[in-house]
């Protein structure tokens, strides 16, 4: 994960990023943003809530903002088709609200209202149209809206599309787009509708697929710990003296760091066995077996090993230490919410990890409940919003963006001039 100074887009939006408070961007974001950025075609695997309309709203602006020209009357660049007007309307804000510091203009056009005001917005010229689909035919039949100009096309929530009966809307929009385009279909699900649906619109995409964080982290309960590191381990023994806990899986960052809790639980006499990459198939399968049967109490693995780990009835996560991947801490709580059932995740956070916490509480969005009233809960830790800063991760760009940009070449009356910023 990577912060969004890293993610190369214009400083205008990066300041409306920040106006909007968001420091480190979603894992679709922190996917979808690079590729998009280089003109791929993208299909998002994704839910509202895991900060999709950013995703493809920053790139967007992103590129208009290269040649800012005048918006053409009733000719947008960019469509976004959504299948609800609440929808629309919401993404139309977002664009407003990143694009705010840009000389782009937008805007929305839905059903149930008066078409009077849509008609004059359009004729005024936009360079972002955000639509659902039967307003959009019916303007697009009586030519108030034309979408021979348009570069960039986003079909959003394709699966609620194709539930709602838009099918043949949205293929008559399809079929009035230009042929040189990028596009980007996001759906939650991808039953085989969907998929065939995406098959015949988008040019070799790039696939980005999230977990429904929000989903799976509703489910667990969550606390968060402030302890010293070197008191971790009394901790954990002292909480697992609650019989509650009666299937725990504890995650610790490195091989070793899993053998030593293994070891000091076993010391504490609690049935324990560590899963990690450096055990043999036969002893990781044992002990597997053993957690299974719940003559093992307490499996200790990281990340890694704990991956193929499908064991319902997991009462418990134990994070020993904090994951410095939201991503992975989502994946981590989630052993315990299986087949819809509650369960409960208790992190240990020293005072290097303060830093991981508030990446993980960002992702999730949501603050992490502290057990204040533990005896080993560190206040000085707690009180210390910790400074370590990660080094933002280097990413292999493909190519140099200008150049990877296909959408470039045709756009009339805007051909030829200088990109406004370098590659
Ligand atoms: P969406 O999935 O696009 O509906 O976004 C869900 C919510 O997350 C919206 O309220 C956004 O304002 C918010 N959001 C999007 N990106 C970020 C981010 N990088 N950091 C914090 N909040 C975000």
């Amino acid at each position: 994960m990577t912060d969004f100074a890293g993610l190369e887009l214009a400083q205008p939006i990066l300041r409306a990023i920040a106006d909007e408070g968001y420091t480190t961007p979603t894992p679709i974001q922190d996917k979808a943003i690079p590729p998009l950025l280089d003109g791929r075609d993208l299909l998002g695997v994704a839910q509202t809530g895991t900060g999709k309309t950013a995703a493809f709203a920053l790139p967007i602006l992103d590129y208009l903002a290269e040649e800012p020209g005048k918006a053409l009357p009733n000719k947008p660049l960019a469509l976004i088709l959504a299948p609800t007007r609440e929808l629309a309307g919401q993404i139309n804000d977002s664009f407003r609200n990143y694009g705010r510091y840009l000389a782009l203009r937008s805007t929305v056009i839905f059903g149930g209202v008066s078409a009077r005001p849509q008609i004059q917005a359009m004729s005024r010229g936009v360079h972002v149209l955000v639509a659902t689909p039967g307003r959009l035919l019916d303007l697009m039949n009586q030519g108030r809206v034309r979408l021979d100009e348009v570069e960039i096309f986003v079909l959003d929530e394709a699966d609620r599309m194709l539930d709602m009966g838009f099918v043949r809307d949205v293929k008559k929009i399809i079929a009035a787009l230009p042929k040189e385009r990028q596009t980007l279909l996001f759906s939650a699900t991808m039953p085989k509708s969907v998929q065939s649906l995406a098959d015949g619109l988008l040019d070799d995409p790039v696939r980005v697929e999230v977990a429904p964080a929000a989903t799976t982290v509703e489910k667990v309960e969550q606390q968060v710990l402030f302890v010293a590191k070197d008191k971790k381990r009394a901790l954990l023994g002292e909480l697992l003296k609650d019989e509650d806990i009666a299937r725990v899986l504890i995650f610790t960052r490195t091989k070793h760091g899993a053998n030593r809790v293994a070891k000091h639980l076993h010391q504490c006499g609690i049935e324990a066995d560590a899963i990690h990459g450096n055990k043999t198939q036969n002893a990781r399968q044992r002990a597997l077996n053993g957690f299974r049967s719940g003559q093992v109490r307490a499996l200790v693995a990281t990340d890694i090993a704990a991956r193929g780990i499908d064991v319902d009835g997991v009462t418990h996560v134990i994070n020993f230490d904090l994951p410095n991947e939201p991503e992975s801490y989502v994946h981590r709580i989630g052993r315990t919410a299986r087949a819809g059932a509650g369960g409960m995740a208790i992190s240990f956070c020293d005072h290097e990890e303060r830093a991981y916490l508030r990446d993980i509480e960002k992702t999730i969005r949501q603050s992490v409940p502290v057990m204040e009233d533990h005896p080993y809960h560190a206040v000085e830790i707690a009180n210390d919003p910790g400074t370590a800063k990660r080094a933002p991760q280097q990413r292999q760009r493909q190519g140099q963006k200008q150049g990877q940009r296909r959408r470039n070449s045709g756009r009339s009356g805007r051909s030829g001039q200088a990109p406004r910023r370098a590659a």
